[in-house]
């Protein structure tokens, strides 16, 4: 180990320190990590284009609108507005229309909610469900 950060250099006199590392090497580390998240995302979103092709929402009208759809979020457990340090699988992440995935009466208010069908999530054949008072009305189920 050399530099700034090791043993010999921060010894006795700095005794609080000396296992810390120094500020700019850790922003650069956390830097490097987010970065190479980020890489690996973009992979799985492109991935997920590929693999949904268009707004996977059954009858979607934003198909007609020619809306260009959005990769979103649709595991409950990493929050549907991404994750912050975890690298975001295709599994966890569906191609839909910024109407579907955020507008009104969308996967983010409540109203809509997705249904994985098997155990690969949103890679495998999923259960697409709308809000109708209290109860969940299907709007269409995928098949394998
Ligand atoms: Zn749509």
């Amino acid at each position: 180990m050399t530099g700034v950060g090791s043993h010999a250099m921060s010894g006795s006199s700095y005794p609080g320190f000396a296992c810390a590392k120094p500020a700019v090497l850790v922003s650069v580390e956390r830097r490097q990590r987010r970065a190479a998240i980020d890489k690996a995302e973009q992979l799985e979103k492109a991935y997920v284009r590929r693999r949904d092709w268009r707004c996977r929402w059954p009858g979607c009208r934003c198909r007609r609108l020619k809306l260009r759809p959005e990769v979103a979020h649709v595991t409950r457990d990493k929050g549907m507005g991404g994750d912050h340090g975890r690298v975001s699988t295709a599994a966890d992440m569906m191609l839909l229309c910024a109407v579907v995935h955020r507008g009104q009466d969308s996967l983010h208010d409540g109203g809509r909610r997705i249904v994985f069908l098997t155990p690969s999530k949103a890679n495998g054949p999923c259960r697409f469900e709308r809000r109708v008072g209290r109860r969940w009305s299907v709007e269409g189920e995928e098949r394998t």
